[in-house]
């Protein structure tokens, strides 16, 4: 199977912006098992914002755009310095890319960005693909990495998009305000209904919340790709996924691969 896997902030790094390297250590173990059981992995990671708040010791996710792309240009090294060093371990390759909504609808930055991609995965190399946060703006910014996992998802042709939070699925209520709400463990049908479920608030260093996960998963879906929702707070659960076994939410697109 071709995955791409998309991790949070959240997952990657502590509440002080520093990286949490119990986590991530086990995560790059997994995918690289992954990649050596035969799947196709391409990593969409944020992070660079969150780690760049940490290593420059702001106090807290910046909001005006030069601290956040200066914070972008810091955290983005340290992020492929950490992936290169512990997939180097399991004797992967990574290969960085850096997108924005504007390479994606330019025909040829496009199939530039289709023609490497090909061909990092016919080379065995494993793309970590983040939004370029230091000329993106936002007029041609994807703005969060959820969506960017779900157009990635399209152009790679995948046949699963994963996205590891901090939460474990879509609920049928707020979880965090109602206690009894339950996990919705298969979608079938990104409607009206489950749009309203979305609410606000993600974490306080990443983008994300539930409105954009259903924003991606309307994308998956549409493009015949599944997509799954699950706590990357055990890495593991990547190989439950993959092993086809309910976990977390899963959205079905036509062309259900697992
Ligand atoms: N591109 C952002 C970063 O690396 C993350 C965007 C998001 O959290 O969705 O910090």
């Amino acid at each position: 199977m071709r995955i791409v896997i998309k991790i949070g902030t959240s997952t990657l790094a502590h509440t002080t912006g520093q990286l949490n390297i119990r986590r991530v250590e086990l995560l790059c173990k997994v995918m690289s098992d992954l990649k050596n059981a035969g799947h196709e992995v391409i990593l969409v990671s944020s992070g660079a914002i969150g780690m760049g708040v940490g290593k420059l010791s702001l106090k807290s996710r910046p909001t005006d755009m030069a601290t956040k792309q200066a914070a972008a240009a810091v955290g983005q090294c340290e992020l492929m310095y950490t992936y290169d060093k512990l997939f180097s371990e399991y004797h992967h390759t990574v290969a960085q890319i850096l997108l924005t909504g504007a390479d994606l609808r330019d025909e040829e930055r496009r199939e530039n960005f289709h023609r490497t991609l090909f061909r990092l995965l016919e080379l065995g190399a494993l793309p970590i693909i983040n939004e370029n946060d230091t000329v993106a703006t936002e007029e041609i910014s994807i703005g969060d990495n959820d969506s960017l996992g779900a157009i990635v998802a399209v152009n790679a042709n995948a046949d699963l998009l994963i996205l590891l939070s901090d939460i474990d699925g879509l609920y049928d209520a707020d979880p965090h305000t109602h206690p009894d709400a339950k996990l919705i463990p298969v979608v079938n049908a990104v409607d009206e209904e489950v749009l309203a479920l979305a609410g606000g608030a993600g974490s306080s260093l990443g983008t994300g919340g539930m409105a954009t996960k259903l924003h991606a998963a309307q994308l998956a879906v549409e493009a015949g790709i599944d997509m799954v929702i699950a706590n990357g707070a055990d890495p593991e659960v990547l190989y439950r996924i993959t092993d086809g076994e309910r976990v977390g939410t899963r959205f079905v697109g036509k062309g259900c691969a697992v």
